[in-house]
C-alpha cells in the first residue's frame, strides 16, 4: 500500500466541497478590492528564495524542498509566493503598466516543518500583493482586506497586531543597538541562538524560549528607534486604520520571519488555534525590488494560511448545503440511450447548471426501482427520473421528488420546466 507523503494531505470530496465554497468567497472579496489573480509555477529556481527570503531565515536554512533536475538546475518547491510574484512582475514588465498592481494568488506552498495541527508540509495560502506605492493608506487597505475576510466568515476572537520595522536606516541603527544589548546577556543563549544574535538579531525577539523572555521584555524597542520618515509612515498607517475603525494592538516585538520586510508588519491571530495562532500575516517590502536588481519598488502584501482558516471555520461557519442532485435510471437496457440523452438535455440547460447548480447523475448500477431509490436516497439525491418501457412508449418519464415524496408521470420534454418549478 502506498501512502501520502507525511505532512501533505489528501483532500477528499466532502472536504473539497468546503474548500471550494471558501475559495469562491475569498476570490469575491479580493475582486471587490480590484485585485486580479496571478498564477506562478510551484517550482522555482532555488536561488530566488535564498536571495529574496534571506539566507538566515528558518525557511531557507531548514524548510525548503530543494532538488537538482536532470539538467543540473538547482530548483525548489516554492515555500512562499511573494518572491515569485515579484519575479513575474519584473520579468513580464508589469512595472511598465499604469498605476499600482494589485495581485492575489491562491495555492500550495511547501515547507519541511514538523507536521502538527495547523502546520503541514504542503499547505495553502491566499496572498495579496500591492506593488508600486509607498502610500501608508495602501498598508491600511491591505490590513483591511485581511479583516474583511475575517468579518465575512465571522471568525471569532481575533487580534490584529501591528508593528513597524522602520526603513533601512532605522533598522541598521536599531539592529546594532539590539545586538549590543543581547550580547550583554550572551550567557543565556544557546549556541544556535547566539548565531542568530549575530546574523539576524531581530529574529531573537520572536523566540519562544521561556529562558529568554525576560531578556526580550527588557530589550530596546524598534518603535523607540524610528527616524522621522519611519515614524511618520507608521503614524499615517495608524491614522488610516483608525479612519477604517480597525481595532489593533501595537506589538513592538512583532518582527516576522523574512528578511525583506520594512515599515509596516502585521499579524492576525486567533485564540482558537493553539500554538499555530497566526492565521494571516504580512508587511511592506520596499527593498525587495532592489535585491532583484531593479529600481526602488515599494510594495506590501499578506499571506493567509487556508488550513488554519478552515480550522477556525469548523467552529464558526455553516457551509451551504450540497447542491441538489437528480439521478436518472433506466429500467431496462433498451432505455439507456434515451436516459443518456435526457440527462444531457438537463446538463445543457445553462440556468439549471449555473444558477441552480443541479448535478445530474445516471444510475446504471441499480437492478430494480427499489434499489435505484435506495441508492438515490443514500447519496442524498433530490430527484429521480425513471424510464421504463411503459413510459418510453408514451414519450413520458416518471419524476420523483424524494424530499417531498411526490411523483408524476409527465411528457419527457416537460422535464426541464418541471424541475425548475420544483427547486
Ligand atoms: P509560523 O510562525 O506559524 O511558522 P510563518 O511566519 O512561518 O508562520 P508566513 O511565512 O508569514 O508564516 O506565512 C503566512 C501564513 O501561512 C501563516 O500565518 C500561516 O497561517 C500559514 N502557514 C505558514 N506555514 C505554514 C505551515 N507549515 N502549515 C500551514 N500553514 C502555514
Ligand atoms: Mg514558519
Amino acid at each position: 500500500m502506498f501512502r501520502n507523503v507525511k505532512g501533505m494531505a489528501d483532500l477528499l470530496p466532502s472536504e473539497t466541497e468546503k474548500w471550494q465554497q471558501v475559495e469562491r468567497r475569498l476570490e469575491r472579496i479580493l475582486h471587490s478590492f480590484a485585485y486580479r489573480q496571478i498564477r506562478t509555477p510551484l517550482v522555482e529556481p532555488h536561488e530566488l528564495f535564498t536571495h529574496a527570503v534571506g539566507e538566515h531565515t528558518d525557511i531557507v536554512q531548514k524548510e525548503m524542498y530543494t532538488f537538482t533536475d536532470q539538467g543540473d538546475q538547482n530548483l525548489c518547491l516554492r515555500p512562499e509566493a511573494t518572491a515569485s510574484v515579484l519575479r513575474a512582475y519584473f520579468q513580464h514588465r508589469l512595472d511598465q503598466e499604469a498605476g499600482l498592481q494589485r495581485l492575489y494568488y491562491m495555492g500550495p506552498m511547501y515547507r519541511r516543518e514538523r507536521p502538527q495541527k495547523g502546520r503541514l508540509r504542503q499547505f495553502h495560502q491566499l496572498g495579496a500583493e500591492a506593488i508600486g506605492s509607498e502610500d501608508p493608506y495602501i498598508d491600511a487597505e491591505m490590513i483591511s482586506i485581511l479583516l474583511l475576510i475575517a468579518k465575512s466568515f465571522s471568525l471569532p476572537d481575533l487580534v490584529l497586531e501591528i508593528n513597524t520595522l522602520g526603513d533601512a536606516e532605522t533598522r541598521k541603527v536599531y539592529r546594532s543597538e539590539l545586538q549590543t544589548y543581547l550580547l550583554k546577556h550572551s550567557k543565556a543563549f544557546s549556541e544556535a541562538e547566539l548565531t542568530r544574535v549575530h546574523q539576524n538579531p531581530l529574529r531573537v525577539l520572536d523566540s519562544k524560549n521561556p529562558a529568554l523572555q525576560d531578556i526580550i521584555l527588557e530589550a530596546p524597542m524598534i518603535t523607540q528607534a524610528l527616524n522621522s520618515k519611519s515614524a511618520k509612515h507608521f503614524d499615517q498607517v495608524q491614522e488610516a486604520l483608525q479612519a477604517l475603525e480597525v481595532e489593533y494592538v501595537v506589538n513592538p516585538k512583532l518582527v516576522r520571519g523574512l528578511d525583506y520586510y520594512c515599515h509596516t508588519a502585521f499579524e492576525l491571530k486567533a485564540e482558537g488555534l493553539g500554538a499555530q495562532s497566526t492565521v494571516g500575516a504580512g508587511g511592506r517590502y520596499d527593498g525587495l525590488g532592489e535585491k532583484f536588481g531593479q529600481g526602488q519598488t515599494p510594495a506590501i502584501g499578506f499571506a493567509m494560511g487556508l488550513e488554519r482558516l478552515m480550522l477556525l471555520l469548523e467552529q464558526s461557519w455553516t457551509y451551504a448545503p450540497p447542491r441538489p442532485r437528480i439521478d436518472f435510471f433506466a429500467l431496462e437496457e433498451e432505455q439507456k440511450p434515451s436516459v443518456l440523452r435526457l440527462a444531457n438535455r438537463l446538463r445543457e440547460d445553462q440556468s439549471l447548471i449555473t444558477s441552480i447548480r443541479l448535478e445530474v447523475g445516471v444510475l446504471w448500477e441499480a437492478q430494480s426501482v427499489k434499489s435505484a431509490l435506495r441508492l438515490a436516497h443514500k447519496q442524498g439525491s433530490r430527484f429521480v427520473v425513471l424510464l421504463g418501457p411503459e413510459e418510453e412508449k408514451k414519450g413520458h418519464i416518471t419524476l420523483k421528488d424524494l424530499q417531498k415524496s411526490e411523483q408524476w408521470m409527465i411528457p419527457a420534454d416537460q422535464l426541464v420546466q418541471r424541475i425548475k418549478e420544483k427547486i
